[in-house]
């Protein structure tokens, strides 16, 4: 924490706090922000008196529509849908789309400013933009998710567009979802267009996007592990979650020799001491499929250890990284943590690490790399389905696979570069934000008052 500065920090979030009343997740992600970006803007004069940083807390566009739709019983259900179409100064709005329970406008704001700081250090044009529903995909057949993901696309193709808009999946929003979605808009829009990243491989999607987010998240945690002498082989590594990010990441720590022995559904967490690999891996796919969002079964099925109601990170392992939801991860957790002497926390998901946690695991000088950085990988694969798109081509695995790894040792190096600290220390959530912030923040002033 920069003292120094400390008194507009807090003034300018009571600001943001009083314009937005009750979203706590929104003030979290602008505080984790206000406090890297007020005193760097301090520092370079050129960004000074612009209220560059007011103009980026307040998203360009909010939609939020009524999706009725009818159930399997033949009852009607009524969601809330939302587009937050947060920042569109270095290129289309682009970010996924969430189904879950805890969706609220507070919950895809926050994730739309991530967003925005996030696909600036991807390097590639994209602004940033968050969507979703309170809907969940829990308990819910097949043919509901059809009806449910066809009444969203009913309104939202409308705002949507390959240069305006371009969503993608996230919670609740694999393959499945993102065909539903895309059928609809098709039929609604009587085009074939790239409107949809993480399509499947038949119509329009990229090679390696499903694995993006996981293997771009151990990219970047080698780079950061390897720069303090150390690497994923050999560790014992923690994990959340059990969906799309945890297996991308499960595949990329085995390729890399690491073993992952914890996954975790909202039930509690397994614990497999020879680590999750082989046809386990492809177990997690299964269960993901079962609409039932429970990890217990793989306890019963691979005879390992389920602890119900608790979290992974009580386990003394080389290595956390939480992939699930926001706030999963807090101050006890954080403490539990350094006692256990990990070597530190990279996040998969989007801030799933409380403020507390955060100031924990630096204090005590533990690696710590924020998702905006950490994560960047899904949604940097999804930049290059969109030029694979505009080219009417498909790359191959490895051209997406050696591109997606050059971005993540770019996205290392620049937050290396604004993150060293005179101790040595590298405060990658420093680094992310301030490398996040110069691009999006002079194509603002270069763009004018918009
Ligand atoms: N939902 C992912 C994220 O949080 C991916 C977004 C995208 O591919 O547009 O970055």
């Amino acid at each position: 924490m920069n003292n120094k500065y400390q008194s507009e920090i807090e003034d300018f979030l009571a600001y943001v706090s009083a314009r937005n009343p009750n979203e706590p997740e929104f003030l979290s992600a602008v505080r984790e922000v206000a406090e890297v970006i007020i005193p760097f803007i301090n520092e370079n004069p050129k960004y000074k008196g612009k209220k560059i940083l007011e103009r980026m807390v307040e998203p360009e566009r909010v939609i939020m529509f009524r999706v009725p739709w009818v159930d399997d019983k033949g009852e009607i259900q009524v969601n809330r849908g939302y587009r937050v179409e947060f920042n569109s100064a270095i290129g289309p709005y682009k970010g996924g789309l969430r189904f879950h329970s805890t969706v609220n406008l507070s919950v895809l704001k926050f994730l739309g400013f991530e967003q925005t700081f996030k696909n600036s250090l991807t390097s590639l044009p994209m602004g940033g933009g968050k969507g979703g529903s309170d809907f969940s995909v829990r308990g819910k057949s097949d043919a509901e998710i059809m009806r449910f993901s066809q009444a969203f696309m009913q309104e939202l193709f409308r705002h949507i567009g390959p240069n305006t808009d371009v969503p993608a999946g996230d919670i609740g929003v694999g393959g499945r979802e993102l065909g539903y979605l895309f059928g609809m808009y098709k039929k609604l829009r009587n085009e074939f267009t790239g409107v949809l990243t993480g399509k499947g491989l038949a119509w329009g999607g990229s090679l390696i996007r499903p694995e993006a987010t996981g293997y771009g998240v151990v990219y970047f945690a080698e780079a950061a592990l390897n720069n303090i002498g150390k690497s994923i082989k050999g560790l014992r590594i923690a994990i959340s979650g059990f969906g799309n990010v945890s297996w991308g990441v499960v595949k990329k720590v085995n390729d890399l020799g690491g073993k992952v022995v914890t996954l975790s559904g909202p039930d509690g967490y397994i614990y497999d001491p020879d680590g999750v690999t082989g046809q386990k891996v492809d177990y997690m796919l299964r269960l993901r499929a079962s609409n039932r969002d429970i990890i217990e079964p793989y306890a019963e099925k691979f005879g390992v250890k389920f602890f119900p109601g608790k979290k992974p990170w009580e386990q003394k392992v080389d290595l956390a990284i939480p992939c699930a939801i926001q706030n999963e991860f807090d101050e006890e957790d954080a403490r539990q943590v350094v006692a256990n002497g990990l070597i530190g926390v990279v996040e998969a998901a989007n801030m799933p690490l409380t403020h507390r946690a955060i100031e924990i695991i630096q204090e005590n000088r533990l690696l710590y790399v924020p998702g905006k950085a950490a994560n960047a990988g899904g949604v940097a694969v999804s930049g290059l389905e969109m030029t694979q798109n505009a080219m009417h081509l498909q790359w191959t695995a490895k051209e997406v696979d050696d591109y997606l790894k050059r971005i993540m040792h770019n996205i290392h190096e620049n937050t290396y570069k604004y993150g060293k600290l005179p101790d040595g220390y590298i405060d990658y959530k420093k680094g992310a934000n301030i490398a996040g912030f110069i691009k999006v923040a002079d194509a603002m002033l270069d763009q004018g008052v918009v």
